[in-house]
């Protein structure tokens, strides 16, 4: 006998490994929005350094992290919260706000963990479709009920690439009753150029109800180390996400890779940029073939192939292009290098005719 385990896991997407480059094949991997290069010299020294403690459980509280992050963003330091990733802080901000038949509202296409985080909770989601490729901020605040609980925004939305306007969040801000618990998930803050793009951290102040999350995975190039953090609108909200999380999550190697890489941060941020240099040139090329690209904050495009996606997707494949496709809606690329934004057009050429492409 199996054991009898529960019934709700049966509507919950099983876990699907993804493809591991065989030695000697030249795969560019862009399903996972990594960045190219390496953890810095420095910060693999100090996580080498970190690695001779092993013995020792690493300090619960962070406590040199969560000050060097409180000092980075001018926040007071029990207003932050650090944990193994931000998808567990997301697990955590569900934890801590909705019981069974509560809603949680967050905008459909968005982030792929969503639903799993949501619906192990017993609590309801409230998908609440795009307009277009964005984030529909009229109709997410006419979906709050008194049972919702919890909103999460993704900006810029992965996997469309837009990112919410500050206008836009302030007045949805303004419209959400303020014990609605608002998650302004910022994965790839430190790739958005437009200046009118929301910055959750210039909301706090004003909005207790907010938390707005951060990654080491993106920008800083960490996401095998995992660690994420929020900042949140009141303390309250940062002391009970430490309340629920797993004991002794966030290890001493990943805290300090997180220390040293705040201490390279200079460097690092070079490297975003050379990104974001790479992101709208290889948007313009996908446009020119044919794609209806919409614009991306991230470090990732968007190629809305509708129904033709898992074709699309096998051509990529077979040229050892390493995607997330999305069946049935579009795929997912991560922009890295010039090297690898040409692997990707001539695939995206190669692939044409696709369902929404022109060309
Ligand atoms: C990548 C990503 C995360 C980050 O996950 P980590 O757990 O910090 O690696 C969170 N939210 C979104 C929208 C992401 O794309």
């Amino acid at each position: 006998m199996t054991p009898k385990l529960r019934p709700l896991l049966r509507g919950l997407p099983a876990y699907v490994p993804g493809r591991r480059p065989q030695p000697g094949q030249d795969l560019a991997r862009l399903a996972s929005n990594e960045t190219p290069l390496g953890p810095l010299p420095s910060v693999i020294d100090a996580v080498a350094r970190a690695v001779a403690d092993g013995n020792r459980y690493p300090d619960p509280a962070a406590v040199e992290l969560t000050a060097a992050l409180a000092a980075k963003h001018g926040i007071d330091e029990s207003r932050v919260a650090v944990g193994c990733g931000s998808v567990s802080l997301i697990q955590q901000m569900v934890q801590i706000s909705v019981d069974a038949g509560n809603e949680v509202i967050y905008a459909w296409r968005s982030f792929e963990a969503y639903p799993s985080l949501v619906k192990v909770s017993g609590a309801r989601p409230v998908e609440v479709p795009l307009d277009g490729y964005e984030h529909d901020l009229k109709r997410m605040a006419d979906a709050v009920t008194d049972n919702t609980r919890l909103v999460i925004l993704c900006s810029p939305n992965n996997p469309t690439g837009p990112a919410l306007r500050a206008a836009d969040v302030a007045t949805f801000l303004q419209t959400v009753p303020d014990h609605v618990l608002v998650v302004l998930d910022e994965a790839y803050a430190e790739f958005v150029d437009d200046p009118e793009a929301v910055d959750g951290r210039r909301l706090l102040a004003d909005h207790p109800n907010l938390a707005v999350l951060r990654t080491f995975s993106k920008a800083y190039g960490l996401a095998g180390l995992r660690i994420g953090y929020c900042l949140a609108g009141a303390a309250e909200t940062a002391s009970a996400l430490r309340q629920v999380a797993v004991p002794f999550q966030v290890s001493i190697p990943a805290q300090a890779a997180a220390l040293a890489s705040l201490a390279a941060e200079e460097e690092l941020l070079q490297r975003v940029r050379a990104v974001v240099q790479e992101r709208e040139p290889l948007r313009n090329r996908l446009l020119e073939i044919g794609y209806d690209v919409p614009p991306s904050q991230g470090n990732f495009v968007w190629l809305p192939t509708g129904a033709d996606t898992m074709r699309v997707a096998g051509v990529f494949d077979e040229a050892g292009i390493l995607v997330r496709p999305f069946d049935g809606d579009g795929i997912r690329v991560t922009v890295t290098t010039a090297a690898d934004s040409e692997r990707v057009v001539a695939a995206a050429r190669a692939a044409l005719p696709a369902g929404t492409a022109r060309g």
